[in-house]
């Protein structure tokens, strides 16, 4: 399958990983809304995140909530966003990103960030997400 995720997962491509365990990766959005945007994926492939069943839900649910924690702190943001689309990649992901007001959610800011600048925002972040 010619998944990109899937790739990340099985280590084939790289990312910007911030968490793994066994079901899921955590890793920076390349083309961020917000610095410090980044997304969760089920290592598994699915693509509708109200198709997975119940333990799934509730176990990315919670590892949402817990690592928004930990990027909430990095940014010291107001808030952390919670959002789920799923047009670009197929692979269900689900994107958490820094929020201070309304509109800052909005995929139309989705913007590639150059390797300089992720490397910069990764590092930033790596230590909080110990
Ligand atoms: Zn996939």
């Amino acid at each position: 399958m010619d998944c990109k995720f899937c790739k990340i997962v099985s280590g084939e491509l790289k990312c910007y990983k911030l968490y793994e365990d066994e079901n899921h990766i955590a890793f920076l959005d390349i083309s961020p809304i917000q610095e410090g945007h980044f997304m969760i994926i089920p290592k598994k492939h699915g693509e509708y995140i109200f198709d997975l069943d119940e333990t799934e839900y509730t176990e990315i649910m919670k590892l949402a909530r817990i690592l928004s924690k930990k990027l909430k702190d990095a940014t010291k943001a107001k808030k952390i966003g919670l959002a789920v689309e799923g047009f670009g990649e197929t692979h269900l992901h689900i994107h958490l990103m820094p929020i201070n007001k309304a509109g800052d959610l909005d995929p139309c800011k989705h913007k590639r960030a150059s390797d300089e600048k992720l490397t910069e925002v990764y590092n930033h972040l790596l230590p909080f997400f110990k």
